[in-house]
């Protein structure tokens, strides 16, 4: 038997207060790597014994880790599908024990915006001390307070009364947040009642003002993900003329905040301050938004929010609204299991963002990119996904440095072998742990005929269209998407872009032509060959970006706090709010005959 080290570990946080505990706590979690998660499978598979799942596969009683590896398949959600679906309607009220020994009265949902629709997991019914050491761990600063931008939906309730939430807002509406100790000294600029609020334009609106009046107490600002951030900020566009306007009367305005608690809550930090109201007018009424950040809270020294992966596209306009401030991407996290990683260093550069995967969180695997014959989406068939093999599946301890790997987990919640549909490449290790840089999603996200462009090619290739005419503007491309038009022969790619603050007529057809150059070999050999037609790129009008995150937030059940714009638009409806929104477009008109 291994030594405890999962158990001092689990010791550790549960007293993680001062930084020298966080950093015992590292270094304890991030030394003898395999033997922590060795003993974290025995814990799952013991707590776990006798569940239907398992006996599906032929285990019974308690499984050991051989029969682990041995008998039980890598899987992608529709093999489990069924199964969470019973979770979900109460099934397990008869104690079917489905997929976790445990009762599960809480399910969370994904966002279903970065591969396609929602997923369902099962979640064991308290916030897990990993949760909450990973806030502790990545919180930057002991003093002082951080306005963060949180937008929480109500979680909804099965008919069976099993609980329905996304990750953020289950935390935000759970018991353990409303117990949570406070410190004054270093909480949210927002009372409770905004960050609980699940009325999206009220919450916006109330984080601003809330953030504004402790200006000088704001050391941090930012939002889980960066596309919420920027989105958060762009309102200040049209919010600061009524923002001032409360703040000179030192009440808030009742036609925006009709919540009467959230109201209530901010008005008791409020008092009328005209010279802080014209302080913030003075800077926001001329429209230059370049720096506002730093403007408008001066005592700010950093910007938390998630940049890694699809939000990397949102750094440049950070850039522009915080005129440089650092960013912190501390966190790594999903659905599937709340808590994945963080990052040791984090105000690092973007580019330079790790993730260390806490060996006590979940048990790991991997799957080397070159082993993967197929990408768990949601289009992939039974037979497609049956070939794909468990036999080169790489522990946490083992994985090499340069190489990349979809992740695999195995969670206390009952996630056997599952593919999250993350590509991560190890880039160095801290003590026994590997530390990875998030690449992309999983899967192929344009094709036409032979051509795959995955989502790090096409932002690499619009990014650097978009940098050769725009780098040193003022405009920022503040989002974009793409999809396949099969509707003219040959197919083409169409690429929709949004810019800030004012769109100019970019010489579109040249991006055009720039943005095939910059893709893949295949592309433009069938570009050349006539079988792929030529690329476009639409331009849409300020906010388009926003009605579709509006549109799928409010279609799809995801929150606002956990959305991220699809990269390839598959949804009629978010097809036609880009279409319906189009200003300028431009067509590649030929092909270089060099590959
Ligand atoms: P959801 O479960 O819908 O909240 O989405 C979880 C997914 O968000 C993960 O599987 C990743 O694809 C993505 N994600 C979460 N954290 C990060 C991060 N730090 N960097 C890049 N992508 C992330």
């Amino acid at each position: 038997m291994d030594p405890p080290r999962l158990g001092s570990a689990h010791r550790i946080l549960s007293a993680l207060d001062t930084d020298e505990q966080v950093l015992r706590f590292v270094e304890a979690i991030t030394s003898d790597v395999a033997s922590i998660q060795s003993e974290l499978l025995q814990q799952i598979l013991a707590d776990n014994a006798d569940v239907a799942y398992f006996h599906r596969h032929g285990l019974f009683g308690v499984p050991s880790a051989e029969d682990f590896h041995s008998r039980l398949p890598l899987i992608s959600y529709q093999d489990i599908e069924l199964d969470v679906a019973r979770i979900a309607s109460g099934d397990e009220d008869g104690h079917a024990k489905i997929l976790c020994a445990r009762p599960v009265r809480e399910v969370l949902k994904s966002s279903g915006t970065s591969g396609g629709r929602q997923k369902l997991f099962p979640k064991l019914s308290d916030y897990d001390p990993e949760f909450l050491v990973l806030n502790r761990v990545a919180r930057p600063f002991n003093t002082g307070k951080s306005l963060h931008f949180i937008y929480v939906r109500n979680p909804e309730v099965t008919p069976g009364g099993v609980k329905l939430s996304s990750g953020l807002s289950g935390y935000f509406t759970s018991p353990a947040f409303r117990n949570r100790k406070i410190d004054p000294a270093t909480s949210y600029t927002s009372p409770d009642q905004v960050l609980q609020c699940v009325d999206y334009i009220q919450a916006n609106y109330c984080h601003l003002l809330c953030g504004l009046v402790q200006r000088d107490q704001v050391v941090s600002v930012g939002s889980v993900f960066a596309s919420t951030f920027v989105r958060s900020l762009k309102s200040l566009k049209c919010q600061w003329r009524d923002i001032c306007q409360d703040i000179a009367e030192g009440a808030v305005n009742s036609r925006i905040v009709t919540s009467l608690p959230v109201r209530n809550a901010v008005n008791a930090i409020l008092r009328p301050d005209i010279e802080l109201a014209d302080a913030i007018r003075k800077e926001c009424c001329g429209g230059n938004w370049r720096g506002i950040v730093r403007r408008l809270w001066p005592e700010a020294r950093l910007v938390q929010t998630i940049i890694t992966g699809t939000m990397q596209q949102y750094v440049s306009i950070i850039d522009m609204l915080t005129d440089g401030l650092p960013i912190a991407s501390s966190l790594y996290a999903s659905s599937e299991c709340s808590s994945l990683g963080v990052n040791l260093d984090p105000v690092c550069p973007p580019s330079e963002v790790l993730y260390t995967l806490f060996p006590c969180f979940a048990y790991f695997e991997f799957l080397p990119l070159e082993n993967r014959l197929s990408a768990p989406d949601e289009d992939q068939g039974q037979e497609e996904r049956s070939f794909v093999s468990c036999d080169n599946l790489v522990k946490l301890a083992d994985v090499k440095v340069g190489d990349e790997y979809e992740l695999v987990l195995t969670t206390k919640a009952g996630l056997y072998r599952y593919r999250v549909g993350d590509i991560l490449k190890v880039v160095k290790f801290h003590n026994d742990a590997p530390q990875f840089a998030f690449v992309r999603r999983a899967g192929v996200l344009l094709s036409v005929d032979m051509d795959k462009t995955d989502e790090l090619e096409l932002h690499k290739a619009v990014t650097q269209a978009w940098n050769r005419h725009q780098e040193h503007s003022e405009i920022r491309l503040v989002d974009y998407t793409s999809r396949v038009d099969l509707s003219s022969q040959p197919g083409h790619y169409i690429i929709y872009w949004e810019a800030f603050p004012d769109p100019q007529i970019l010489e579109l057809d040249v991006c055009c032509f720039e943005l095939e150059e910059s893709l893949s070999v295949v592309y433009r050999r069938n570009r050349r060959e006539g079988s792929v037609g030529p690329l476009e790129i639409k331009l849409v009008r300020q906010g388009t970006f926003d009605k579709i995150m509006d549109h799928v937030v409010q279609n799809g059940g995801a929150s606002y706090g956990q959305y991220k714009t699809p990269r390839c638009a598959k949804d009629p409806k978010v097809v036609s709010i880009l279409e319906s929104s189009v200003i300028a477009k431009g067509q590649a008109r030929y092909m270089q005959t060099s590959t």
